[in-house]
């Protein structure tokens, strides 16, 4: 199905296997584009904690899903290494990534892809197209942390200096890292480090929960960014985070995690279907589902502070 026309009249059901996965953009993202693309396409969650299903039979879902005729599944927590050893071929960048964010039922065999690393890379290539990647510093080494390392890696970076506040988490990244790009430059940075190789870097990328919501804050202080470099963020709960708002008013070109997010999305439609999508107009409609997120919390929040005043 991959890289390949579809037929006309082709109908595509696809999934999303994931735990607390409620609130899922995918579904509209993928749906509201095959629309545009004039696809009989419908996708559906499948939450495990719904399901009352553990996440170690995700193998035995995915076989469930095929044999009630599912194309294609996307994958997320806590399922994208459990589903290595479920599928019958690895895409070669999958392979190097140890996980697995799409399944895709390619006649009898069972075929996984990353394409959380894709989205990061057509986010930057995008997002900033002035900008240099030669020398990069990533805060946070975890499952983003790991897509976005190769993505920058991949896109020509000779210099990438890890951080995380567990050290074991950046020793593991840059380890796997020197493997797959044994000419590059790979450090991992102490904490005392960090103000220092920032102020070198031509830019940032920030790979932890901070600046969501529930973790507010920020990693570094954008003010330690030397003049023209850029900053991006994973992070898209909320689309600007406090670190992309403070690097913004100091002039720093900013990237925000909503490139990433629609990118992996736009990514497994083309290899889903086949078809390239518009990857701009997902991007538009994704940002219009996250502000109509942000208005409801906000309205949410004001209720609820009528309500504690006794209005
Ligand atoms: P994770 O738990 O796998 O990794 C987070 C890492 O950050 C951990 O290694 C942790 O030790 C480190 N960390 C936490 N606070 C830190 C701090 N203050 N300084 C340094 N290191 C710190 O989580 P994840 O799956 O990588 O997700 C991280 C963020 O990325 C979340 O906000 C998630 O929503 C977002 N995310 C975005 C996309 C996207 O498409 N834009 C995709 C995946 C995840």
């Amino acid at each position: 199905m991959t890289d390949g026309a579809t037929a006309p009249g082709a109908a595509f059901l696809v999934g999303l296997i994931g735990e607390g996965i409620a609130a899922s953009l995918t579904p509209p993202m993928h749906e509201a584009e095959a629309r545009e693309l004039g696809l009989e396409y419908e996708y559906r969650i499948l939450d495990l904690i719904e399901l009352g299903r553990p996440a170690a039979e995700v193998g035995g879902i995915l076989a469930e899903a095929r044999s009630a005729g599912f194309s294609a599944l996307n994958i997320t927590h806590p399922c994208k290494q459990l589903v290595l050893d479920v599928v019958d071929d690895l895409h070669t960048d999958a392979a190097h990534l140890r996980a697995v964010n799409l399944v895709v039922f390619e006649g009898e065999r069972m075929v996984g892809y990353n394409t959380d690393w894709m989205g990061f890379r057509d986010g930057l290539i995008a997002g900033l197209p002035e900008a240099s990647f030669r020398r990069v510093v990533q805060i946070g080494c975890g499952g983003a942390g790991a897509a976005t390392a190769y993505a920058l890696l991949t896109h020509g970076t000779e210099q990438l200096e890890l951080s995380d506040s567990d050290e074991t988490r950046a020793a593991d990244l840059a380890a796997r890292m020197r493997s797959l790009f044994p000419s590059r430059r790979i450090h991992i940075l102490e904490q005392t480090d960090l103000a220092g190789a920032i102020s070198l870097a031509n830019g940032v990328v920030h790979a932890t929960p901070m600046g969501m919501l529930n973790h507010p804050g920020v990693a570094f202080d954008p003010a330690l960014l030397a003049e023209d470099a850029w900053v991006s963020d994973v992070v898209y709960r909320p689309l600007e985070t406090e670190l992309l708002r403070r690097a913004a008013a100091l002039g720093h070109p900013a990237l925000d995690g909503g490139r990433m997010a629609v990118g992996q999305a736009c990514a497994s439609l083309r290899i889903i279907t086949g078809i390239s999508p518009d990857g701009e107009r997902m991007q538009r409609h994704f940002r219009a589902l996250i502000a109509a997120e942000e208005r409801a919390e906000a309205e949410g929040a004001s209720r609820e502070r009528s309500h504690d005043r006794g209005a």
